[in-house]
């Protein structure tokens, strides 16, 4: 087979033309490299189902190879080697960088991930180096406590850096997801082996170009692009890699877990999948609340960690907001990623195209109501119709598992107790949102719903401030704000004598 290493993609659309030439090699120790098993995989644009690139792909040999350079990075020019203001300085250069390449960004994102291009455009890229930068701001002020035990002694505490950290991401916000866990690791003195989405490492391999612009020294930042179970496997089983932070699928997590298990007792942390609630009382402001939840399930294609894919309606406007949240629905623009009025695109792949209309199909044969949708959208690409389900029951596998598509399933409630009962009623706890005008109520349920975040009268809007994760099976350990910094560093507990005697 053939052995290409860099590709030009020639961009012609309404929204963007230009060409982007970049590497698409493994970024191992500073250098685009060949993996040692020339091994290669083939992308496919899921708004027409053909080939847009080939590139290569790691195993766990390259695997190893980037653990080692990671781990030489860490003892000799990273680490405590350098001082926090100067990995700021690079991690703020990279934001910049980012910034002005967003045009090229989002265009590759639509591409590979089906995703529209100006969602990309305004909403992921922004995320992207605004995280950058927040972490930028961090990398200073990792610090410990001065903590005073008895007169004899002086204690502090050091917060270290961890070492190489593996880092797994999945393909729904595929640069964004990395970067969630690069810029933190970075900012805390790690250094990185990471393993993009075999269907989306397209934008990681482009950010590898701008980490060699902004300066970052060899090693640091390894990327390897593989297969979850050869060069993901790896990343759990290296006996180098000191953590391996994970985003991806609940069933990929206790793998992962398995792997540390069993091989260096690895740290993780890991963000799972989700089954989230949305709970509308009777008092909200329907109109808002109709806006909020067809964002919240119908949003990147439904292919959404968080999506409020449970909606749950207090029976005093159930029939007012399914009229009105079903038209909403019906009207969402499905269609070319790079097209302006475009609100959804294609699903990220055939296998999960076949994935959602399975679940399609076990809701209808358990007995709820297809409402809307339902069908392939169009002749060609992924393309699902925005579905909703009603008179849906809690043990339907619509209403209990992660679809992960644009499905929605719709249930009347009529008591603040019960609908706690229903959205607890769940492996997952990743995140909720709850509809009312009285505070009260909106503090009850907001603690009272077991999830790791909890929007009221709104939902999927990230702050960089404030920490996501899941409670339950929906993950361990958080990413963004301050909180995400405890998953990269170790603290040490220092104990100075100044005057215990035997
Ligand atoms: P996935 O678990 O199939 O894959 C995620 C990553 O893990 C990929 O890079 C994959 O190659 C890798 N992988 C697969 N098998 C592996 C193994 N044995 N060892 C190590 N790595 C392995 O998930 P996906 O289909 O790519 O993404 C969808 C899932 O991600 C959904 O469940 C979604 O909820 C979850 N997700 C969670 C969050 C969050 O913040 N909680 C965010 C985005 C996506």
């Amino acid at each position: 087979m053939a052995f290409e290493s860099t590709y030009t993609y020639q961009f012609d659309t309404a929204v963007y033309k230009g060409a982007v030439t970049f590497p698409t090699q493994l970024f191992i120790n500073g250098e685009f490299v060949n993996p040692v098993n020339k091994g290669t995989i083939d992308l496919i644009n899921p708004a027409t189902c053909k080939a847009i690139a080939r590139i290569s792909v790691g195993d766990c040999e390259d695997i190893e190879l980037a653990a080692q350079a990671a781990r030489a990075a860490f003892k000799e020019h990273w680490g405590l080697k350098v001082p926090g203001a100067a990995r700021s300085k690079l991690l703020h250069k990279l934001a910049d960088l980012v910034d002005a390449n967003t045009d090229q960004i989002a265009a590759l994102e639509a591409l590979n991930v089906g995703k529209t291009f100006h969602a990309a455009k305004a909403q992921d890229l922004p995320i992207t180096s605004s995280i950058l930068r927040y972490y930028a701001g961090w990398a200073d002020k990792i610090q410990g406590k001065s903590i005073q035990t008895t007169p004899d002694k002086i204690g502090f505490t050091r917060h270290e850096p961890i070492g190489v950290i593996g880092v797994i991401v999945p393909w729904n916000f595929p640069l964004s997801t990395l970067i969630m866990k690069l810029a933190p690791a970075l900012a805390c003195g790690n250094t990185i082996v990471a393993k993009p989405s075999e269907f989306t490492p397209l934008s990681a391999l482009f950010l590898c170009t701008l980490i060699r612009e902004a300066g970052f020294p060899r090693g640091v930042v390894n990327i390897v692009p593989g297969y979850g179970d050869t060069a993901g496997q790896a990343v759990g089983e290296s006996m180098i890699i000191d953590k391996v932070a994970f985003t991806g699928s609940t069933l990929t997590g206790r793998k992962i877990m398995e792997a540390a298990a069993k091989s260096n007792l690895k740290k993780i942390s890991l963000e799972l999948g989700g089954k989230s609630p949305s709970i509308i009382f009777d008092d909200a402001d329907i109109d808002q609340a109709v806006k909020w939840a067809i964002n919240g399930i119908f949003m990147n294609q439904g292919e959404l960690c968080v999506a409020g894919s449970r909606i749950y309606v207090q029976a005093g406007i159930y029939d007012d907001f399914l009229q009105k949240f079903t038209e909403s629905a019906q009207c969402l623009s499905v269609g070319d990623p790079f097209s302006p009025g475009t609100f959804q695109g294609p699903q990220i792949s055939e296998r999960q195209f076949e994935r959602v209309m399975g679940y399609i199909k076990s809701g209808q044969e358990e007995g709820a109501t297809l409402r809307l949708g339902g069908e392939r959208h169009g002749t060609e690409g992924y393309f699902i119709q925005p579905t909703v389900f009603t008179e849906c029951t809690p043990n339907m596998k619509i209403v209990q598992e992660e679809i992960f598509g644009p499905v929605a399933a719709i249930m009347k409630f009529s008591a603040e107790e019960e609908v706690i009962e229903q959205a607890n009623n769940t492996t997952y706890g990743l995140a909720c949102s709850v509809y009312t005008k009285d505070i009260n109520r909106a503090m009850r349920v907001a603690s009272n719903i077991e999830a790791g975040t909890a929007w009221v009268n709104f939902t999927n809007w990230p702050d960089l401030g404030l920490p996501v994760g899941g409670f339950k099976q929906s993950g361990a350990g958080k990413d963004l704000g301050e909180d995400a910094l405890e998953n990269y560093t170790n603290i040490k507990a220092v104990h100075i004598n100044i005057g215990i005697k035997i």
